[in-house]
């Protein structure tokens, strides 16, 4: 791979000798030629600008000086890219990168003032060879292309074969998947009080990779809503999209199209669009065998508006709920138990004393399957965390309810027992789930 910068003031490029840059450049790995764009002009002062036609401030450099250097520098042989940089231009990211990086030369043409007459790209873009390519390198100006110029070599150049000691910390690096990478973090162990997260200092690489992975998908979706906009939500598995969604992102089981989701405690004010989610919901988690009046026996008892007002009323019960477009679509009811107390006919020896109970983790259908329950069930656990008595969070699911199982395994829930629970005056037998806290 060949580089030739084209600059007013090719001595900025000297930075490109320092470091593993340099090494390379000595290895003959890489080339690098810096050009003075003044050695094509033959007037005494040298001249590369002059006013701009039709008006205005600022001076524009021309495209004859620019037509000369260029003319002499490209060498139309294999992949040929004449890279621009201007604030107007392509945005610049890692996928224009890789394509670069399989160029045989990349002339950079750097410039400076109000930037180049245009017709120089207008040529150029016409030359059989000759692939034009005006890039920006973020939404601020700078005084001129050089700089822009160092970000290009610099963020190809690590691209090629042999460049890096270690391969492979190119492919975890941000961008690489359309994710910002996961935060970094080496000795000491705790630094001012702050300590690293205690999952990378156990050693299982199973769960330090799903760690990572949260945490790359979570800071994407704080900071850069236009990387998850570019990704299909059908291409994710569902761990992505629960981890998403508790950070405002979800979409309808076959769309391709994101909506804004947003996970938080509820409040006294949503007691009634709770109830009615409750009443809905309900019905789907009972066993066949249980009558609809049954049911609704239920649901009129332990699910009424007045009975979610006293769970919102009480220190010890903690609801989330998630909500799009205004509309309350799962909620999720914990209740923090103490010493001695144990939950709905939850027999004492097969759990841990004072248990964080999940009582309910309810979402309508139309947002089953999308990674909501996952995140709801999440951010309900690390919501009672800190106000937890016990070690376990503890749940109950029917017998039959193998989905829901399989669902709380893979949260990281295993059997401990059983329970008999009562709906309607009907006998139902669950299955106890554990997890540590
Ligand atoms: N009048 C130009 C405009 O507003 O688009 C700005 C010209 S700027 C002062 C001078 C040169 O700096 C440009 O020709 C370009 O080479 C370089 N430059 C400035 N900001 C840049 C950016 N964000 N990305 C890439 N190049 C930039």
């Amino acid at each position: 791979m060949r580089f030739d910068l084209v600059s007013i003031f090719p001595e900025f490029f000297g930075v490109l000798d320092l470091s593993l840059m340099g090494k390379a450049k000595e290895s003959g790995a890489l080339q690098i030629q810096a050009h003075d764009l003044r050695d094509w002009t033959e007037d005494r002062h040298r001249t590369v600008d002059d006013t701009p036609y039709g008006g205005g401030a600022g001076m524009v450099m021309r495209a004859d000086i620019w037509g000369k250097a260029l003319d002499d520098v490209l060498k139309p042989a294999g992949r040929v890219v004449l890279a621009v940089p201007t604030p107007s231009g392509t945005p610049l990211t890692q996928h224009h990168v890789r394509s670069l990086a399989r160029a045989d030369q990349i002339v950079v043409a750097c410039g400076r003032y109000e930037g180049i007459d245009q017709r120089v790209m207008d040529h150029y873009r016409g030359v059989e060879g000759v692939e034009v390519f005006e890039y920006s390198i973020g939404d601020y100006v700078l005084n001129g292309g050089e700089v822009a110029a160092i970000v290009l070599v610099e963020a190809v150049a690590r691209l090629l074969d042999g460049f890096m000691g270690n391969p492979e910390s190119l492919t975890e690096e941000s961008f690489e998947g359309d994710v910002v990478e996961y935060p970094a973090y080496t000795r000491p162990q705790v630094w001012r009080g702050l300590e690293v997260p205690q999952v990378l200092m156990g050693g299982n690489h199973a769960q330090i990779d799903a760690w990572r992975r949260s945490r790359s998908l979570e800071k994407t979706a704080l900071v850069r809503a236009d990387l998850i906009n570019r990704t299909n939500p059908l291409t994710l598995s569902t761990l992505d999209r629960e981890v998403l969604t508790r950070f405002g992102w979800i979409a309808r089981r076959d769309s391709a199209r994101w909506e804004k989701v947003r996970i938080r405690r509820a409040t006294l004010n949503d007691a009634v669009q709770i109830a009615q989610v409750a009443a809905e919901t309900f019905p789907d988690a009972c066993p066949y065998y249980v009558p609809v009046e049954a049911q609704k026996e239920h649901i009129e008892r332990w699910l009424s508006v007045e009975e979610i007002t006293k769970w919102l009323q009480s220190p010890d019960h903690r609801v989330m709920v998630a909500e799009i477009e205004g509309r309350i679509v799962a909620y999720t009811l914990v209740i923090l138990y103490s010493e001695g107390d144990y939950p709905g006919d939850v027999p004492a020896e097969v759990i841990a004393p004072a248990p964080t109970y999940l009582s309910k983790v309810y979402t309508l259908s139309a947002w089953r399957g999308t990674g909501l329950s996952g995140g709801i069930l999440e951010a309900a656990i690390e919501d009672a965390k800190p106000f937890a008595k016990g070690s376990q969070v503890v749940l109950g699911t029917a017998v039959q309810n193998k989905r829901a199982r399989r669902f709380y395994r893979r949260h990281g829930f295993e059997t401990a027992g059983r329970r008999v629970f009562m709906v309607g005056g009907i006998r139902n037998e669950d299955v106890v789930m554990t997890r540590e806290l």
